[in-house]
């Protein structure tokens, strides 16, 4: 085993992966930036290291400073979390040029997964259920009305190197289908520097339901169910909740069979999130992340397991310590993502917090690395923290997080708090009955 970890994040991730470290007595190293020299991960690791100033692409992006960094203090592994260099190929490619650990899939893994058109094709001819649309890039106009056709309409246009939801175009006729591809085409130019685009046909109210897989890296893999992220606003998930409301148990069974079936066959190591649009019965895959997700945790609460002690001990070797048998849901777990934001334009609201104090009790676990007088800095996510809950089922999970929003106090800021507060009378969510396009519709409807 590793005797020491160096963790190439900050915020609530650093800290989840240094209480890993540390139930398992490997030494942590935490990297920083200017900005960050008063922050939790700094104080909670055994080590820490500045590497740059408060722009993240000169510390937090910065592979030679972070290679540097292991160096000096000898770790002999890193884990990069989520966001940042963890789905970077080229920094996999590097810290195992050094001689170190990367604590998630291969390089290749990654890479192949990062590139749309190259995912769902592996992912199709691995017998996962794919979004019909083109085989591959479409060149140009003609080639797009005629695919089009073909599918149906509505479609939406798509960029092969897309992320966060940009370079993506809804056509609901033919008449719209050339505006849509021009725009989608120079959106993509514009931030990828790649104006590949392909069609899909567009599902019109699906709900986000992904599998989480976890391999092993040499053809063993198991999954542990399920989790929906339907509340969205902007194509970021706020609550996210496992199970989800409409997935039957032979549902699960058979829709994660195949997922684990599929990495396993690729010869996958570590966690991997495979995310579908889900309607009508029939699940749609949309993209693999090769990393640990945010809500990871609603998955470790109802399979009592702990993810990042497994990435770690899958990165050094051992072997994996659970098998699909042995992996049964329990209860419903619910996460709910803090922000330093203010509605209704969720801008972002960073500053000093006055008062802080967490909720607590059965059930409850809130992953953040705030405290009084911890001023948030303004050049990172506005995430500042997430509480998990856990409950014998549904009902039970949804008493206790709104008995737990009761509890938190943050002041001093601007939070999603209140919004969540909000959203737990409505009852919809309560019966679990809304699919990607409710939050939107409903915060329209609450700021009209
Ligand atoms: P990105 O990598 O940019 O986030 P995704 O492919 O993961 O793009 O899609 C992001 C979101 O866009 C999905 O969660 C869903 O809300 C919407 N979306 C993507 N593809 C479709 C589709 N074929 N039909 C309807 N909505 C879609």
């Amino acid at each position: 085993m590793f005797q020491k970890i160096l963790i190439a994040n900050r915020g609530e991730i650093a800290l989840r992966v240094i209480r890993a470290c540390r139930e398992m007595g490997i030494r942590s190293v935490a990297v920083h930036s200017t900005a960050d020299a008063d922050s939790m991960h700094v104080r909670m690791a055994d080590e820490s290291v500045c590497i740059g100033p408060a722009p993240a692409s000169e510390s937090y992006l910065s592979v030679p400073g972070i290679i540097s960094a292991c160096e000096i203090t000898g770790a002999e592994a890193i884990h990069p979390g989520y966001g940042f260099l963890s789905e970077n190929a080229n920094f996999v490619q590097i810290v195992e040029d050094h001689g170190i650990v990367f604590i998630g899939p291969r390089a290749e893994h990654i890479r192949l997964m990062g590139d749309k058109i190259t995912a769902k094709e592996t992912m199709r001819s691995l017998g996962v259920p794919c979004v019909p649309g083109s085989a591959g890039g479409v060149p140009d106009l003609p080639a797009a009305r005629r695919i089009a056709a073909e599918i149906g309409y509505p479609v939406i246009v798509k960029a092969t190197a897309g992320g966060g939801g940009r370079g993506m175009k809804l056509a609901r006729t033919a008449e719209e289908l050339d505006t849509a591809f021009r725009t989608a085409r120079t959106e993509a130019k514009g931030a990828f520097g790649n104006d590949e685009v392909y069609l899909e046909k567009y599902l019109g109210r699906p709900r986000h339901i992904e599998v989480q897989v976890f391999g092993d890296g040499r053809g063993r893999a198991v999954h542990l169910g399920e989790r929906d992220c339907s509340l969205q606003r902007r194509h970021q998930k706020i609550l996210e909740e496992a199970p989800s409301p409409v997935i039957t148990p032979a549902m699960r069974e058979a829709i994660g069979r195949t997922c684990a079936e599929a990495v396993a066959k690729i010869g996958y190591a570590g966690a991997g999130t495979i995310e579908f649009l889900f309607e009508d019965g029939n699940f749609y895959f949309i993209e693999m992340n090769t990393r640990l997700q945010v809500e990871h945790p609603v998955t470790e609460a109802v399979y009592g397991v702990d993810l990042v002690r497994e990435q770690i001990r899958v990165a050094a070797g051992l072997p994996m310590e659970f098998e699909q048998a042995e992996l049964v849901p329990r209860g419903h777990s619910i996460e709910v993502r803090i922000n330093a934001e203010r509605l209704p334009q969720f801008s972002p609201s960073p500053g000093r917090i006055t008062q802080y104090h967490a909720p607590g009790g059965l059930g409850v676990r809130m992953d953040s690395p705030i405290y009084d007088g911890y001023r948030i800095p303004p050049y990172y996510d506005s995430l500042i923290g997430k509480l998990i809950v856990h409950g014998r089922d549904r009902p039970e999970a949804l008493a206790r997080l709104r008995r737990a929003l009761g509890e938190i106090i943050v002041d001093g800021i601007d939070t999603t708090i209140p919004l969540f507060r909000q959203l737990l009378e409505e009852p919809d969510i309560q019966s679990g009955d809304y699919t990607i396009h409710w939050l939107e519709k409903w915060l329209a409807d609450a700021f009209a």
